[in-house]
C-alpha cells in the first residue's frame, strides 16, 4: 500500500499507536503528486544507490525502491523501525539502519557494499539541516547529487553571495561543492502535520572537480566558520580568535593586505575564491 497520502498515512500512525515526534523534525510527506515531483528530479535509476536520510514512515523510500537498485535508508526514531518494517516489507532493495545520520560512517558503509557513489534523496528534519548538508558536502563520501526538502529560506541561504544577510558558511559549502537548482517551492499542506514555513526542494549536483582551487579545502573551511562564527566581527579579529586556527592578528592582516584587501575586512564581503586564496595564504 503507498502511504504518502493523508488517508493513508493518518492510518497507519493511529493504527500503530504512533506519536509524531515534533524533537525529530517529523513532517511527513503526504503529496503523492508532490513526491513524485521530487523523485523524478532525482534521476534515479536502477544503477543507483540512494541514501535516504529520515524515512519516517516510509512513503518516499517506496518510491525510491521501484526506482534504484539499493536504498539505504538512515532513521533515528526507534519506534519507527517496526512500521518501517511493514511498508517496506515488499521492497528487498532496502537496507534499513536505525542511527543518526550524523554518526553514520557513510565512507565505511560505501567501502563495505562497494558502493561508488550514492545519490543523497530526503524530506530533511529541518532543527538539523545545515550539520546534514554541510557534513555530506565537507566530507569526503562519495556523493554524485543531493536532492531534498528544506526550508524555503534554507534553500535561498544556499544561493546568495557575499553582501546579502543570508550568506554564510553554507553558501559556501554549497557553492565549492555543487551547483543548486531550486526545483519546487512545497506549500504545509503536503505535509502531515503541517510545518509553520513554506519549504523547497532542492537539486545539488556536485561537480566532479570544484570551481576553485585550494590546497587543503578542510583548512578552507575551518577558516569559513570561524569567520561566520563572528560574523560582525572583522576577518582578522574573528580568525585569531579561533585558537584552534592558531593565527594571530597580524598575520592575517597581513595576509589580506597581499591580496589587496583591507585589514578591516568581514567575513561576510569575501566570496569562495577569495576564501580559497586566503585560505592558501594563511
Ligand atoms: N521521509 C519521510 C517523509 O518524507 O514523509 C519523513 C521526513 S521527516 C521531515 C524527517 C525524518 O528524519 C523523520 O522520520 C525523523 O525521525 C528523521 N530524523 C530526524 N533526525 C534524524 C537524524 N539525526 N538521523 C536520521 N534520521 C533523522
Amino acid at each position: 500500500m503507498r502511504i504518502a497520502t493523508p488517508g493513508n498515512t493518518a492510518e497507519l500512525i493511529r493504527k500503530h499507536g504512533f506519536s509524531v515526534r515534533k524533537k525529530y523534525g517529523q513532517n511527513f510527506l503526504v503529496d503523492a503528486s508532490m513526491l513524485e515531483k521530487i523523485v523524478d528530479s532525482a534521476q534515479i535509476g536502477a544503477d543507483d544507490t540512494v541514501l535516504e536520510i529520515g524515512p519516517g514512515l516510509g512513503g518516499m523510500t517506496q518510491l525510491l525502491a521501484e526506482r534504484a537498485g539499493h536504498v539505504l535508508a538512515v532513521e533515528i526514531d526507534s519506534a519507527l523501525i517496526p512500521i518501517l518494517g511493514e511498508t517496506l516489507a515488499e521492497y528487498p532493495n532496502v537496507d534499513l539502519v536505525n542511527e543518526d545520520i550524523l554518526k553514520f560512517d557513510l565512507k565505511a558503509y560505501a567501502r563495505e557494499h562497494g558502493t561508488e557513489r550514492f545519490k543523497v534523496v530526503a524530506n530533511l528534519p529541518y532543527y538539523i539541516t545545515t550539520p546534514i548538508l554541510m557534513q555530506l558536502l565537507e566530507g569526503d563520501a562519495p556523493i554524485e547529487s543531493i536532492t531534498v526538502m528544506v526550508q524555503k529560506e534554507v534553500a535561498d541561504r544556499m544561493q546568495v553571495g557575499p553582501g546579502t544577510k543570508d550568506y554564510g558558511a553554507l553558501s559556501l559549502a554549497v557553492q565549492y561543492r555543487a551547483k543548486p537548482v531550486v526545483v519546487a517551492v512545497v506549500p504545509p499542506e503536503c505535509f502531515l502535520p503541517r510545518p509553520g514555513v513554506d519549504s523547497s526542494v532542492i537539486r545539488l549536483e556536485v561537480y566532479d572537480k570544484p570551481p576553485v582551487e585550494v590546497r587543503r579545502p578542510d583548512h578552507m573551511f575551518r577558516l569559513i566558520r570561524a569567520s561566520f562564527n563572528q560574523r560582525r566581527k572583522t576577518l582578522a579579529n574573528a580568525l585569531s580568535g579561533d585558537p584552534s586556527l592558531g593565527l594571530t592578528r597580524e598575520r592575517v592582516q597581513q595576509a589580506l593586505e597581499e591580496m589587496g584587501l583591507s585589514a578591516m575586512v568581514r567575513g561576510e564581503t569575501l566570496g569562495l575564491q577569495e576564501f580559497a586564496r586566503l585560505s592558501d595564504a594563511l
